[in-house]
């Protein structure tokens, strides 16, 4: 079959490979629709997973079940289906412990495009199909759909991280598409302003339509002193970091309330270690917690984030600004998120 892979670091190309083995578990699944995502530019451009050669790049994608193994229970061939980025191996400890996104080791349940090929094949394998795969509901858009794989569970994680209140003030640093669904996390569980940090139009407008009260652009000044501004010098009870540079943690710290939380879900590549400074920091006493995490994988949480899409709590289709259709246009859609044009929130590619 065929994929568009990594070649090496900084290197991608069509390539050739077998068809995958479909173990007892498991699923191979021919893709619908098909999303780049910003990790994907990381692991190829930035070389974040280390050298990978010859590795079908794609963790987002929803498709059709071409085959299952003997002991699949729910799925057949045929059945569309959404498949999380992350897709944990259930019995693992980790799991057992509540940490199934870290099965087999730190972000380990992180398999398509990291230790195995990833979705942007003629068929890809899903491990544990019946708890690593959801139904596409009938009355949802594929392209609509493929938002459920990373960007709304990662978005929405960081709220959960943050622990966000009922009347909480929240700044969410960074309103790419993964800041753009904690925005509306944020709004979902209650926060009663919500700071979105960005600079680009696009997002800023999403970013207001999801529920953002204020836009702070970072390019124009210190956004601890905007938010301080904005906040009668008192700061906000939460933050959100999904964009920036290791920078980002110190800011978060210098804004929050004492007894705030950080929610991390932003992909740190560069800049060797955060610091923290120890006054506004309350010298180590000022409660405020920094909480970090990968995306929770699975079906369940799959159903229940489509639920909060079919019934109209969030949608995810604002996200996506350009759509492609044919197989072949993966290279182009790779490139369009490597490049990231102003007018690009999310690009989604549709096999038909
Ligand atoms: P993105 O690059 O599209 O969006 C990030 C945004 O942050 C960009 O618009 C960028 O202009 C902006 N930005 C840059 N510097 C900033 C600064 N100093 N302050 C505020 N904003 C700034 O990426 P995305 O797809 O939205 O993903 C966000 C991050 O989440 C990435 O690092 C990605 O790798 C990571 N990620 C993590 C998980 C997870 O499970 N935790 C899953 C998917 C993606
Ligand atoms: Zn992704």
């Amino acid at each position: 079959m065929k994929g568009f892979a990594m070649l090496g670091i900084g290197k991608t190309g069509w390539i050739e490979k077998d068809k995958p083995v479909c173990g007892p578990l498991d699923a191979l699944v021919k893709p619908i629709a098909v999303s780049p995502c910003t990790s994907d530019i990381h692991t190829v451009w930035e070389g974040a997973l280390g050298e990978r050669h010859d590795m079908i790049l794609g963790h987002e994608s929803v498709g059709e079940v071409a085959e299952v193994g003997s002991l699949v229970k729910d799925f057949k061939p045929g059945d569309r289906v959404v498949v999380t980025a992350i897709t944990p191996d259930w019995g693992s400890l980790e799991a057992q412990g509540g940490y199934a996104m870290h099965s087999g080791g730190m972000l380990s349940g992180w398999k398509f495009s990291n230790f195995k090929d990833g979705v942007f094949g003629e068929y890809y394998h899903v491990n544990e199909a019946d708890a690593n795969m959801a139904l596409l509901p009938s009355n949802l858009a594929p392209e609509t759909a493929v938002m459920l794989c990373d960007m709304m569970p990662t978005g929405l994680h960081g709220a959960e991280l943050a622990e966000i209140k009922f009347g909480d003030t929240v700044c969410v640093i960074g309103i790419g598409p993964v800041g753009l669904m904690s925005v509306a996390g944020a709004v979902l569980r209650g926060a009663s302003s919500v700071y979105a940090v960005g600079s680009r139009p696009v997002c800023a407008k999403v970013a207001k339509e999801y529920g953002a009260t204020d836009i702070i652009n970072y390019k124009e000044g210190d956004i601890v002193e905007q938010i301080f501004e904005k906040t009668d010098g008192k700061g906000v009870d939460r933050v959100i970091i999904a964009g920036g540079g290791v920078e980002t943690v110190e800011q978060a710290v210098r804004m929050l309330k004492p007894g705030g939380r950080i929610g991390n879900v932003n992909y740190f590549g560069e800049g060797g270690a955060i610091s923290v400074s120890l006054a506004p920091w309350g010298n180590g006493m000022a409660h405020k917690l920094i909480a970090g995490g990968l995306m929770p994988g699975g079906r369940l949480r799959a159903e229940k984030l489509a639920s909060l899409i079919t019934n109209g709590r969030i949608d995810p289709s604002k996200l996506v600004t350009h759509v492609f259709h044919g197989f072949d246009k993966i290279p182009e859609a790779l490139e369009l998120m490597h490049n990231k044009p102003s007018d690009l929130i999310k690009p989604v590619v549709l096999m038909d």
